[in-house]
């Protein structure tokens, strides 16, 4: 497994565990002077967050290629056009968002004024995951930055090569006392933990989710928590099927399936998962060639440890497609299981891998009977051309997202939340959704001193009296 890394920090000097509090009280100062309530200086942070994006790419594609064999492809339209965008998309709107909001008023405050201030929280943290190590630490740095938070990042230490280049540039373009980078793995992060944040906002899995919030707890900091689960596919035979196969088969390939979102297994009949089958073996091959090891386009599995975990799965029901590994690349070849039951082990925990269960059903009310009986997963595909179907599928299934017809595609529409429920999450964010996650919504009433607002409201004054109170 990858080793635990420390990078480059604080004026090229590497933080230990025992520098945390120093760093947060710097960000805690920074947030203090009101420096990042100035929105002129958020917009200024998040074009100089675009520069680092512009002036580094290829820095940024040669480690997602280091940690994870990304392609260019998929490095360019996940983890760079994706927050390039976002970016861009909080430049455009950020005058707006900021604006106090102006609630409706009820009679009695006809004559004052009633308001909703937008308060950033302070000094707020996010942990990153590996798999899209760059786009799930920057996204949210760039909603706290954009709602006026200061901001203490610690990427995943999996992810080392984006790690470590994130701890270099973040202080060669962001302000140095508001925003910083902290690198480490379990036990600086068990370390970092113990301190007191204004927002803590996790992407990763389940499981970490619960500890990260029983650490919050002890200082009362609300969450984000972006987490997994199992997400899974219904299709029925109404679809076009070679569209249909090709898009959850590019759902589950993408990152070697390595995607919080990916397909995680298929609900359908027999006779659909014979096509599926069939058609997912011609697909593979016009994507991947006749040896799909030596496509470019296929990603490695992170590390050893989730290798060995995934190549355990592979003796779950009957291989259908692919089923081939090479431990010295920890390469998984896109796999298709068949006649799995509900009971393997595949199908207790999320697979986070090219392997793709198919469970049968005989129709849409058993599929949802499957799904509800399990954890809420956080995507949910639906592929039918019944639209009575399709809505009875949404009404009853509750999950973090739908797609229908597609995989992964719900994430890319900018004025969606995308976010978890149940074991997958607690909260939302991209866009407006991640402004508003990093924003705290301040009420606010401003009274005047009119005398004949003072008359009609001092009935509220002792003495009391049986009249006052009769309406
Ligand atoms: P992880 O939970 O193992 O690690 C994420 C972070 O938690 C890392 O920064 C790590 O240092 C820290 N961490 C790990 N163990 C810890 C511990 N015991 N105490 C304190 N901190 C600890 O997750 P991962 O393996 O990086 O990511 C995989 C999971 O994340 C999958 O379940 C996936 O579905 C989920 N995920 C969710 C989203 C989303 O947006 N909802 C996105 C990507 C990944």
């Amino acid at each position: 497994d990858t080793p635990l890394t420390m990078g480059p920090q604080l004026n090229g000097k590497i933080p230990s565990t025992s520098s945390y509090p120093e760093i947060i009280q710097k960000a805690r100062d920074a947030f203090q002077s009101g420096r990042t309530r100035d929105v002129t200086f958020r917009e200024q942070q998040l074009k100089k967050l675009l520069r680092l994006y512009e002036e580094n790419t290829d820095a940024m594609i040669a480690a997602l290629a280091a940690d994870l064999r990304k392609s260019k492809q998929e490095s360019v339209l996940f983890e760079i056009e994706f927050v390039k965008n976002d970016i861009k998309h909080s430049l455009l709107n950020l005058r707006e968002w900021v604006k106090p909001e102006k609630p409706p008023k009820g009679i009695v405050n006809l004559m004052d004024e009633v308001l909703i201030h937008h308060d950033p929280f302070g000094v707020v943290l996010i942990m990153g995951a590996w798999n899209y190590p760059l786009q799930l630490a920057l996204v949210p740095v760039a909603g706290a930055i954009a709602a006026g938070n200061c901001v203490i990042l610690k990427p995943s230490e999996v992810s080392e090569a984006c790690a470590n280049l994130m701890a270099e540039l973040i202080p060669k373009y962001l302000d140095q006392d508001c925003y910083h980078v902290v690198q480490g793995g379990i036990p600086e992060t068990t370390e970092l933990l113990k301190e007191r944040f204004d927002y803590i906002f996790y992407t990763g899995s389940t499981n970490v989710g619960k500890i990260v919030r029983a650490a919050a707890n002890e200082h009362l900091t609300p969450v984000t928590l972006e987490l997994g689960g199992k997400s899974p596919v219904y299709i029925d035979d109404t679809v076009n099927m070679d569209i249909a196969v090709r898009r959850i088969l590019w759902g589950k390939c993408i990152n070697a399936g390595q995607t919080c979102i990916a397909p995680d297994y298929i609900l359908c009949s027999k006779d659909v998962e014979q096509e599926i089958v069939s058609r997912a073996k011609q697909v593979f091959r016009e994507w991947y060639g006749d040896n799909w090891k030596n496509s470019p386009d296929f990603c490695r599995i992170v590390t050893d440890r989730h290798f060995r975990r995934l190549v355990g799965f592979l003796n779950n029901g009957k291989i259908a497609v692919g089923g081939d590994t090479d431990e010295s690349e920890r390469y998984i070849s896109p796999t298709i299981l068949v006649d799995v039951k509900p009971s393997d082990p595949i199908m207790q925990e999320e697979i986070f891998g090219p392997i793709l269960p198919v469970v049968n059903v005989e129709s849409p009310e058993e599929a949802i009977k499957f799904i509800v009986n399990r954890e809420k997963p956080l995507a949910f595909y639906i592929f039918s051309d019944n639209s009575q179907r399709r809505k009875l599928l949404i009404e009853n299934v509750s999950s973090g997202g739908i797609c229908c017809n597609d995989t992964l595609m719900h994430v890319g529409v900018d004025t969606l939340p995308f976010g978890g429920v149940g074991n997958s999450g607690m909260g939302a964010y991209h866009g407006v959704y991640s402004y508003n996650t990093f924003t705290h919504k301040k009420s606010c009433l401003v009274k005047n001193y009119n005398p004949l607002g003072e008359k009609i409201a001092s009935s509220r004054y002792p003495p009391y009296s049986d009249k006052k109170t009769t309406f």
